[in-house]
């Protein structure tokens, strides 16, 4: 059955494996134990990876609070940092085809995706340079004629950097560039499924006259590599972008010295269709949130809401454009969506599918793995479930796949509370063409970001970050900057005028 597009595997010769190790105190370490990673897409080893012990991640931790307190990079003009930031940025545009056939392979992404993610970094490094020169604290002048307060920001020190396997070097250029900027010194520990892109970094940091010991990167697993960074009094923030779980649980590791935590955690996000808006805008909108990544994406818009009066042509609309969709090899250039990153994984999106299907939704599009002619790996069909109802796991839970659940509203304050009953508030969508609908749905939806008649536009200037379990903090833009910078008020009195306290007593 013709039910989607295909491509099959393209000739391409597949590179080198690539070997990783640890960056630490400028230093490359480690390597006796290596890990290897196997394409998800390609079914072959891609890259072999030092395995960190707990004392690769103290080596690193006391590498980068060395760096942190003498001051190499926390001392520096900010127009220094600035400099070699922009340096790093150009040597990442340089890096592009290297960069991003190697995440392509690990992570299972399309190619054409992954250059626009590693060129994307290169300017999320370039707008965290400008940003440096930009902190600015405040003053008190009108405390009266004997004083005068500032209110300075500083770096706050020690920062651990846990990355998750979806947007590796991305992610990585939304937290690590910013607390550069900031003038923090890092630890960072990449997802052991796709570590390549972060080692990589390490060169190009070195080339760009980073001092030593102001990054250091260690590969590994959660336990104890991550464990250590999160848990370690000498780190004195950590931020995390994963799942709500392990969010927690660094949230617990973390409290031992109440280091700063941000966290960037799961969705499940709603978009909103309402009769009057341009349907056909909002369909192709939703068939991108939720196939992009092959749905592995704490923005996947995996839930929709379409009013009665639409539905029915809505979902037929979105199930066409969805055979459309380029499903296939992520090294063609053509291809759009890649493949599911591990075989469990992929049992687990497709539990969710079955259960939903057992509990009398209707799977009208998809719901089984793929097949792709020439590669034996795993990919899933684009999946379309219907005759949702709220209570469903598939409608509450992350699915992470390529799967679109689909529920029904009547009025603006139901589709708002339908949203709003959900552990997450990533982001949320609206489609109408009524501003006043749009307003009052960004008023009342509970989500770090709300899109209206778009889906999935970011940029650097706008922060980003969730509420409820889908996390605490922001990052990019100002607000990224200044959760790496720490407050410290300075009162000052003017001359000899302090009024004593100690006064003798009379009588
Ligand atoms: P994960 O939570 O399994 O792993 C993330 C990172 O944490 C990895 O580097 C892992 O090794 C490490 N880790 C695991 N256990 C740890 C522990 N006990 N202590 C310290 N570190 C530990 O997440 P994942 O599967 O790599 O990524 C998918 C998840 O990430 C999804 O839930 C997705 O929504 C979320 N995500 C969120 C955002 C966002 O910006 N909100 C962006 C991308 C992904």
């Amino acid at each position: 059955m013709n039910d989607m597009t295909l491509i099959p595997r393209a000739d391409v010769t597949l590179p080198e494996v690539q070997v990783n190790r640890h960056w630490i105190g400028g230093e490359w370490r480690g390597g006796a134990e290596l890990s290897d990673r196997v394409s998800p897409s390609h079914g072959v080893v891609v890259s072999r990876s030092a395995h960190g012990t707990e004392a690769e991640a103290e080596a690193a931790i006391a590498a980068a609070r060395a760096a942190f307190d003498d001051g190499r990079w926390s001392r520096l003009a900010a127009k220094e940092r600035a400099a070699v930031l922009l340096r790093v940025a150009d040597l990442i545009e340089g890096a592009v085809e290297r960069f991003a056939l190697i995440e392509t392979l690990e992570s299972g992404k399309p190619i054409a995706q992954a250059r626009g993610e590693i060129a994307g970094a290169a300017d999320l490094w370039r707008y965290a340079a400008a940003l440096a020169r930009t902190v600015e604290g405040d003053s008190f002048n009108g405390l009266g004629p004997e004083m005068l307060a500032t209110v300075l920001k500083e770096p706050i020190g020690v920062v651990s950097i846990i990355t998750p396997w979806n947007f590796p070097f991305w992610i990585l250029s939304q937290k690590l560039p910013f607390a550069l900027a900031a003038g923090c010194t890092c630890v960072v520990k990449p997802s052991e499924m796709t570590p390549s892109t972060t080692a990589m970094l390490a060169e190009l940091l070195d080339q760009a006259g980073l001092p030593k010991g102001v990054v250091n990167i260690v590969l590994g697993y959660g336990q104890p590599v991550g464990a250590v960074l999160a848990g370690d009094s000498r780190v004195d923030m950590v931020t995390f972008t994963g799942s709500t779980a392990v969010g927690k649980a660094i949230s617990r590791a973390a409290a031992g010295n109440l280091k700063k935590v941000a966290l960037e955690l799961g969705g499940k996000n709603p978009q909103v269709i309402f009769p009057d808006a341009d349907l056909e805008s909002a369909a192709d909108a939703v068939v991108f949130g939720v196939y992009f990544n092959v749905g592995q994406c704490c923005n996947s818009g995996s839930r929709i809401l379409v009013h009665e009066d639409v539905a029915e042509a809505f979902v037929a609309r979105v199930v066409d454009l969805s055979r459309q969709v380029r499903f296939g090899d992520p090294l063609d250039p053509e291809t759009q969506v890649g493949a599911i990153v591990t075989p469990e994984h992929g049992a687990k999106i497709d539990g969710y599918v079955q259960a939903a299907r057992a509990a009398g939704a209707r799977v009208v599009l998809g719901g089984a793995a793929l097949e792709v002619p020439g590669l034996g790996a795993q990919f899933y069909r684009p999946t379309v479930v219907t005759g949702v109802t709220p209570d469903m796991p598939i409608a509450r839970d992350e699915v992470f796949g390529p799967v679109l659940t689909v529920l029904t509203f009547r009025t603006l304050e139901e589709a708002i509370a339908l949203c709003n009953d959900a552990e997450y508030g990533l982001s949320a969508g609206v489609w109408s063409e009524n501003v006043h609908t749009c307003l009052a749905f960004a008023r009342g939806v509970q989500a770090g970001t709300v899109w209206t008649n778009t889906w999935m536009d970011g940029f650097p200037e706008v922060a980003f970050g969730g509420v409820k379990q889908s996390g605490q903090g922001r990052e990019v833009g100002r607000y990224g900057l200044e959760e790496f910078l720490e407050i410290k008020s300075v009162v000052m009195r003017i001359g000899r005028t302090r009024a004593n306290w100690v006064t003798a007593r009379h009588g």
